[in-house]
C-alpha cells in the first residue's frame, strides 16, 4: 500500500521538504499502525523543517510532532482496529517518523485514546501546543494561582492562544501579551481581559523587583521577557516556562525567588508520563469551547507545510495550524 507524506532529505547540510509517495514497507518499526487524519504545525516543526537545532539526525525523515487518527492494525492488546487515538511528544517527528503522512507506525506506549467528546480535528486543533498549555495551567494550579491576572506571553501563537482560552474557561482573569496589536480582538474573544504590548515586557528588567502585577504566568517566549516578568510576579506566584520563541538565554537575579517566593516551573510535554497525559486530555475535553477552538484553527494541506514551517519561525502564524493529511 502507498501513502502520501512530507519527506525531508538532507544534502550538504541543507534540508529540503517535498510531498512524496511512500510504501507501507518503508514505515519504521512499531506495534500500532495508524491511519493519520490530522497533524499540526508547531514551532518545533518549523525548526525541523528548516534544519534548525539539529533535532533530526537520520534522513530521509517524515516530520510532524503530533497526530490524531484511527488504528489500522495493532499488535498491542490495548488497541484494536478502529480505535481513535492521539499522539504528542515522545520525539515522534524528530527521532521517529511523524504525523505529516497518511500513515504512521508507533509504539502503543505513546498513544492516548481520544476522549469521546473530542473529534480528531478538535484533538489536533489542540495538538502539542494546546496539550502543553494544559500542562502549564495544571502546574500553576498545583502551586496556587494569586489574585492578580494570569499573564500569557506569545499569546497570539499556538501555545499562547490555547492558554488564554483555557485559563479564561477555568475562571481566571487573563492578560495576553502580544507583539501583534492586530490580534487584540481575537485574543479578547478567546477570553483575555487585557492586552499587554510585547514591548512592555521585552526589555531587560530595570531592577531586581518591580510592582506585583501577575498572579501566575504561562510563558512561551523566554529570554528577556521571562527575566522581566519574573520581577513582576505576586508574592508566592508561579511562572510555567514553556518556550523560547524570544530566546533561550535567561539572565536574572535570585531576588524574585528569595524575596517573593516566586516559583519557576519547567514544562515538558515530550516525555510526560501516561497518567498525566490522560488526565490532561480529559480536562481539555471538558474545558474547551468548540466554537472558540475552531476560530483559532486554520486547516491546510500537506503541500503547504514547508512554507508554514518558515512562517512559524518568523512569528507570523496566528493560533493553531492543523494539517489535513488527506488534502
Ligand atoms: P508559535 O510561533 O505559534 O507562537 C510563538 C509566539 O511567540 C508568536 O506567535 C509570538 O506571539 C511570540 N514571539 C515570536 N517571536 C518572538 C520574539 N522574538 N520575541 C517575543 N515574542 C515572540 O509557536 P508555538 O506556540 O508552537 O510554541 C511557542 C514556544 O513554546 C516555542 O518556543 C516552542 O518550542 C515551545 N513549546 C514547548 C513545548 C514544551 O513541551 N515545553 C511544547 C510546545 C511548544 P505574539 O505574536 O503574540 O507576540
Amino acid at each position: 500500500m502507498t501513502f502520501r507524506a512530507v519527506l525531508l532529505t538532507q544534502e550538504d547540510r541543507k534540508v529540503s521538504a517535498e510531498v512524496a509517495q511512500l510504501e507501507d514497507s518503508q514505515l519504521p518499526d512499531g506495534d500500532v499502525t495508524v491511519d493519520v487524519s490530522y497533524s499540526t504545525v508547531n514551532y518545533k516543526d518549523g525548526m525541523i523543517l528548516n534544519g534548525v537545532g539539529r533535532l533530526v539526525r537520520d534522513y530521509p525523515h517524515v516530520p510532524g510532532i503530533d497526530f490524531s487518527g484511527i488504528v489500522r492494525a495493532s499488535n498491542d492488546s490495548r488497541y484494536v482496529e478502529g480505535d481513535r487515538v492521539v499522539l504528542t511528544g515522545w520525539k515522534v517527528g524528530e527521532a521517529h517518523w511523524g504525523g505529516y503522512a497518511q500513515r504512521a507506525r508507533v509504539s502503543g506506549d505513546w498513544l492516548v485514546k481520544l476522549p469521546e467528546g473530542l473529534s480528531e480535528l478538535e484533538a489536533m486543533s489542540v495538538g502539542t501546543a494546546g496539550f502543553t498549555s494544559m500542562l502549564a495551567m495544571q502546574a500553576l494550579e498545583d502551586h496556587g494561582i494569586g489574585s492578580a491576572p494570569v499573564l500569557v506571553t506569545g499569546a497570539a501563537g499556538g501555545v499562547g492562544s490555547v492558554a488564554v482560552h483555557l485559563l479564561s474557561q477555568a475562571g481566571y482573569d487573563v492578560a495576553a501579551s502580544t507583539g501583534r496589536p492586530e490580534t487584540s480582538d481575537y485574543l479578547t474573544k478567546l477570553g483575555a481581559s487585557q492586552i499587554v504590548p510585547r514591548e512592555e515586557l521585552a526589555e531587560p528588567p530595570s531592577g531586581p523587583l518591580a510592582s506585583e502585577r501577575w498572579g501566575g504566568c504561562i510563558d512561551a517566549v523566554g529570554g528577556t521577557t521571562l527575566a522581566h516578568l519574573l520581577t513582576e510576579m505576586q508574592y508566592g506566584a508561579s511562572v510555567a516556562a514553556c518556550g523560547l520563541a524570544g530566546g533561550n538565554e535567561l539572565s536574572t537575579t535570585v531576588i524574585p525567588f528569595l524575596l517573593r517566593g516566586v516559583n519557576l516551573l519547567g514544562i515538558d510535554s515530550v516525555m510526560c508520563p501516561f497518567e498525566i497525559r490522560d488526565k490532561a486530555w480529559s480536562r481539555l475535553d471538558e474545558l474547551i469551547d468548540r466554537e472558540r477552538l475552531s476560530e483559532m484553527t486554520t486547516v491546510v494541506g500537506l503541500a503547504e507545510v514547508p512554507q508554514l514551517g518558515s512562517d512559524i519561525l518568523a512569528g507570523q502564524v496566528r493560533g493553531r495550524t492543523v494539517v489535513d493529511v488527506g488534502a
